[in-house]
């Protein structure tokens, strides 16, 4: 019998391993380590890649001209050199509904940590600091403003958690005709709307349109002492100007799960905001959520084979 090379890179969940051993047709190959060198050892002639969030050079796709599928563990396809899959005609699977859940319960919870400043409290007590409680500033998400950017599976669940929480809920996305979720203001232009949120949340794709969309300009148009989340791509937004909209007091707090560069650099000054969250891009990491995705990303595989 001749085996199919299937190799595995980053993080799996077992019940997606178990799945893979299980047939004696396949010969598996996991990166543990992925770092670009073993990235590109390990997918040597290579039948299969499943990949989450490392970055997939056509370099790296060309040791594999046999390549069949590459069945993404997670949605976003912007770590794969889509170009040179489109030029050989090489599908790439996503796990579309997947991670939905996992992702905006995340954003969520990013936005109801920021309006009740948990860190701060949190660390209040480790310090034996009990006054702190005079003099915080937390508030309430009834009746606050949230701007939701990208109304798809993520965006539209973020926004039933807020109604749930008697917020107000405007969304933009320029790709949908009108709102899927009742009694959210849809816009097609984001801009006018930044001075009346108090909460911003990003769940858009990273495309050449939207790298690099919320910059100094959108940001100095939001609210005094408003909060920005993005789980989305770290792309879409610098660093350095959140920085700047977190000392100037701009932005009050913002609670992040991407970054331009993963991991990012642990001593950029952003870090030291302490009303701010910082997640390792773990929107999406739920024992559920990573259960699920591994099981959907082994089945396109089979899928595959079968024809
Ligand atoms: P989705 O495809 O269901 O929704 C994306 C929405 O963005 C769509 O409705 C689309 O019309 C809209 N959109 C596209 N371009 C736009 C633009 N220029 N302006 C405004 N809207 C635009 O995707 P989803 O499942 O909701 O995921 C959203 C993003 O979240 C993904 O692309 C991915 O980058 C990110 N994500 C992060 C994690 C994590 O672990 N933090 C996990 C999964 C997904």
């Amino acid at each position: 019998m001749t085996k199919k090379k299937v190799v595995v890179i980053s993080e799996f969940h077992p019940a997606g391993i178990k799945l893979l051993q299980a047939r004696e047709d396949i010969d598996l190959v996991i990166v543990k380590d992925p770092t670009p060198e073993n990235i590109s050892k390990a997918v040597v002639n290579a039948d299969v890649i499943t990949i989450r969030t490392q970055k997939i050079t056509r370099e790296q796709l060309a040791l594999a001209p046999n390549l069949k599928l590459i069945s993404r563990y997670g949605v976003g396809t912007d770590n794969i050199d889509m170009a040179y899959c489109n030029e050989k005609k090489i599908p790439v699977a996503i796990t579309v509904g997947g991670n939905d859940k996992s992702v905006a319960e995340h954003a969520f919870t990013l936005i109801m940590s920021l309006a009740k400043d948990m860190k701060m409290s949190d660390k209040a007590i480790q310090d034996s600091n009990w006054k702190y409680r005079d003099t915080r500033s937390i508030h309430d998400l009834y009746d606050k403003n949230v701007l939701i950017l990208g109304f798809g599976r993520i965006g539209q669940r973020v926004a039933r958690f807020c109604q749930a929480f008697s917020m107000n809920v405007t969304a933009y996305d320029p790709y949908l005709p009108k709102s899927p979720v009742e009694n959210v203001k849809l816009v097609k232009d984001f801009h006018s709307e930044l001075a009346h949120a108090d909460f911003v949340t990003l769940h858009l794709p990273l495309t050449k349109e939207t790298n690099g969309l919320f910059g100094k300009r959108e940001l100095s148009m939001m609210k005094d002492g408003s909060f920005f989340i993005n789980t989305a791509r770290g792309e879409l937004v610098h660093e350095d100007d959140l920085l700047e909209a977190l000392n100037s007091k701009k932005l009050k707090g913002v609670g992040l799960d991407v970054f331009s560069h993963e991991p990012p650099d642990p001593s950029h000054p952003l870090f030291k905001h302490d009303r701010s969250f910082f997640t390792p891009h773990a929107g999406g990491m739920s024992e559920e959520c990573t259960s699920n995705l591994a099981v959907m990303t082994v089945q396109r595989i089979f899928e595959c084979f079968e024809g």
